[in-house]
Order: C-alpha cells, then sequence, then structure tokens
C-alpha cells in the first residue's frame, strides 16, 4: 500500500510499498547489503505486524540502458506518487544527456531541501580531537542560488549580450569576455527551507538554528537569506523561538527553557567555529553553495561521506540517497561501505515514524563498528580491525539487532 500525505501529514501504513533505484557502478552492492538490513530492522521492531514490498524504479545507467532515458518519467511518478523513496548513488553522465541525474531528480521532484545529519560514530578515524561534539543537522537549499545553471560561457554571443545589458542599463562592467552565472535566492524558497529546518529542531527538541549566509558581501542575495530567515521565524514560530539578540538583551543570555535559538554566522567564520566549538550548533539552514561545502567539510570531521546519510525533502515527497558518488573502480567487488545507504534508510524510517526500526539500525550499526567488523575503507584506519566485504558487514549488523 501506497504512503499518502494529507494535510502535510503522512499517512504510513503497516505494509507499505517503497520504490528504490538501485544505483550504479557500486549502488548495487551497497543496495542489498542496505535491503537486508532494513527488512531484518522492521522485522526486529515490528515483527509481522510491519513490512515492505520494494519497488525497483529506474534512472542512471540502468535507465538509459533500459528505456534509452537517464531519468525516465515514470521513474519520477512513482516516486510522487509513493511520497518516500530511497536512492543509491548515481552516475552523471559526462558530455551527453543530462547534466546530472540527481540535480534533475531534485529540481523536477521540487525537493527543495537537502537534510544532512552530521554524528560521531566510535571508533571511526577522525581528525577531530573530540569528534563525538559534532552533531548537527545541515538543512541546505537544493533549488536555487549559483547551482540554477543560469550561465553563460566566457566570449559566448550570449555573455556578450548580457554583458552588454549590465553596463548599459544597470551601469556593472564586467571585465571583458568574463563567464557569467546568476545567483538567485528568492524569499519564498528561502522561508520554506528555513521553515523546515526551525520544525525539525523543534521536533526533535534540539536547541538552536543557525543561518549560514555571506550576506556582508552579498547584501540582495546571502543578505536577504539571513533576512528571510529571521522573518520566518518570527512569522510562523513566535512561540517557539527567540533570537539570540533577545536571549542577551532580554535573557542575561540565558535562552528560556524549550525555546529554539535562531542565530546567524557569516559562512566563513562558520567554518571555523564548527572546528572549533561545534557543540554550539544544532541545526544549519544555509544557501545552496555553502550548504554543498559545509556537508562535505563536515562528513570529513566525522570521517568522511563514507559514512554520512542524506535526504532530498520537498513539500510533496522524500528521496534518502548515500551521499558518495558509484565509486566505479569497486563495482561489482561487494567491497565498499554500505553504512552511507544505510543511515540513510534510517532517516527514511525516522521520517515515516518507524523510530524503532531506525534506532535499531543505528545501535547495530555502532555495535559493529565498535567491534572492529568493518569494510575496506574503516579497516585500514582502524588498528586490529577486521576487514570484510559489503555484505558480511551487513550481515554482521543484523547479527547484532
Ligand atoms: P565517489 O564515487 O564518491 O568516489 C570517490 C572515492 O570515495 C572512492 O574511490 C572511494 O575512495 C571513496 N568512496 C566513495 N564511496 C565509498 C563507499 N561507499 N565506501 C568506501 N569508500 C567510498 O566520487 P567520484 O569518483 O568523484 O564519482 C564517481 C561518479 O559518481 C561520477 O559519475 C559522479 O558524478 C557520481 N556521483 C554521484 C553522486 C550521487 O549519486 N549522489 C554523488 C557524487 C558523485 P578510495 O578510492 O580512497 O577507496
Amino acid at each position: 500500500m501506497k504512503i499518502k500525505k494529507e494535510d502535510g501529514q503522512l499517512n504510513v501504513p503497516d505494509q507499505v510499498d517503497i520504490p528504490f533505484i538501485e544505483g550504479d557502478g557500486t549502488g548495487p552492492d551497497i543496495w542489498h547489503a542496505a535491503r537486508l538490513v532494513f527488512d531484518k530492522a522492521v522485522d526486529k521492531a515490528y515483527g509481522s505486524d510491519r513490512s515492505i514490498a520494494w519497488i525497483e524504479v529506474l534512472a542512471g545507467e540502468k535507465g538509459f540502458n533500459t528505456t534509452g532515458a537517464w531519468l525516465p518519467e515514470e521513474t519520477l511518478d512513482a516516486i510522487r506518487e509513493h511520497v518516500v523513496a530511497i536512492k543509491g548513488p548515481l552516475t552523471t553522465p559526462v558530455g551527453k544527456g543530462i547534466r546530472s541525474v540527481n540535480v534533475a531528480i531534485r529540481q523536477k521532484l521540487d525537493l527543495f531541501a537537502c537534510v544532512r545529519p552530521v554524528s560521531y560514530i566510535e571508533p571511526v578515524p577522525s581528525p577531530m580531537k573530540q569528534p563525538e561534539k559534532v552533531d548537527m543537522v545541515i538543512f541546505r537549499e537544493n533549488t536555487e542560488d549559483l547551482y540554477a545553471g543560469i550561465e553563460w560561457q566566457a566570449g559566448s554571443d550570449d555573455a556578450e549580450k548580457v554583458s552588454r545589458f549590465l553596463k548599459e542599463e544597470m551601469g556593472a562592467d564586467l571585465p571583458p569576455g568574463a563567464g557569467i552565472g546568476i545567483k538567485p535566492i528568492s524569499a519564498a524558497n528561502t522561508k520554506r527551507l528555513v521553515a523546515s529546518a526551525i520544525v525539525h529542531a523543534i521536533d526533535n527538541g534540539l536547541s538552536s538554528v543557525t543561518l549560514m549566509h555571506k550576506g556582508n558581501i552579498m547584501k540582495f542575495t546571502e543578505g536577504a537569506f539571513r533576512q528571510w530567515g529571521y522573518e520566518v521565524a518570527a512569522e510562523r514560530f513566535a512561540d517557539k523561538v527567540i533570537t539570540e539578540a533577545d536571549v542577551y538583551e532580554k535573557h542575561d543570555g540565558h535562552p528560556p527553557e524549550g525555546m529554539v535559538v535562531i542565530k546567524d554566522r557569516i559562512a566563513d567564520m562558520l567554518f571555523q567555529q564548527v572546528l572549533l566549538r561545534p557543540d554550539e550548533f544544532q541545526v544549519i539552514a544555509t544557501p545552496n553553495l555553502n550548504g554543498d561545502y559545509l556537508s562535505d567539510a563536515l562528513a570529513a570531521q566525522v570521517g568522511g561521506l563514507g559514512m554520512a546519510p542524506g535526504a532530498n525533502i520537498g513539500d510533496i515527497c522524500a528521496v534518502f540517497e548515500a551521499t558518495h558518488g558509484t565509486a566505479p573502480k569497486y563495482a561489482g567487488q561487494d567491497k565498499v561501505n554500505p553504512s552511507s545507504l544505510i543511515l540513510s534508510g534510517a532517516m527514511m524510517f525516522d521520517f515515516m515514524g518507524w523510530k524503532e526500526a531506525a534506532e535499531a539500525i543505528r545501535r547495530s550499526l555502532q555495535i559493529t563498528i565498535k567491534d572492529g567488523t568493518v569494510t575496506y575503507d574503516l579497516a585500514r584506519q582502524i588498528s586490529n580491525a577486521r576487514e570484510v566485504k559489503c555484505s558480511v558487514f551487513a550481515e554482521r549488523i543484523v547479527d547484532n539487532f
């Protein structure tokens, strides 16, 4: 049966259909490992009361080889219809067809929030002295900013035309022959992104939401992001949030019990602060490009992309995904680390309200890694670790439920 979304609320049947995109390269290896963990986690948490019927939908190389389309319309329709889906990594075709299948999925389904939780799992090697202090969720705007793809190549007729317009109509003089990109940031898209970050903080009892921006320089885009972020906080969540300024001016630096503090930080400074004082940040809401950099930098602080889960969430539907690429040189070797996809599945279960299954997965993954049973990427960094294949790693997680 299908998940339904009614009046913004998810209605998840106990016997649920979920579409999956297996992914390219190492995608099939990590998908098979992850699926085993998902099914056993549901069985462990709910017995025969709940189950998943997995429905394969095509995209990437498998989509292209089977249907001639990198992203078939039926795949998008199936995801819209089923509300929740999960995917492995997809090859970005170089020089043909679509710019990026991943970006196309986000844009066509209007998945406006890229949500990336970053927290530490002991004893994964980390460059931080106290990696356990890193525990944040990044809400990255997914649909606009420099990623909107509005750009003109240096020296092209179109670039010259835009350059002429900017000079003659707007008084802006560009260097001759410059490439040009446009950075749109809108109130509506900013507000829905920041609102979803605030809802996440409220629902999960987290103490702060930080607006990350470079508004001191880019006043009308990143500066506006900051302003609209504070505006939506005041308009929609006045009884649940308080600004950092008010905490100091009215409450002597101590936020009232249960209130989410809304603060903002300039992007370059925030990169320092997440290294030096990571425990001061719980949820970070940010425009697209900042979010791209920050997500990977934070993932590195807790052991790299192989461990980082992610989701792209919109008003209509949500797609949970491994955050790394297809690692093609390891394709078919049953070798790579499936943790990113497995943890993305745990996020999916949280989203569906199947919290017990999500918790079982996180707990068991942690036990398995702590026990020293890991895939090659972690084995080469943890002394005395037992290196196992991707599928065996999944089996050990299941054994540890
Ligand atoms: P990549 O596939 O992420 O792989 C780069 C390196 O990261 C691998 O060689 C491996 O390092 C490590 N790695 C990645 N996944 C791992 C895993 N599950 N377990 C352990 N190690 C892992 O990046 P890429 O080579 O730049 O990209 C390959 C293709 O993936 C491209 O077509 C790209 O467009 C696409 N891509 C897709 C997505 C997505 O679907 N969301 C994201 C990024 C890239 P070692 O060699 O050191 O072992």
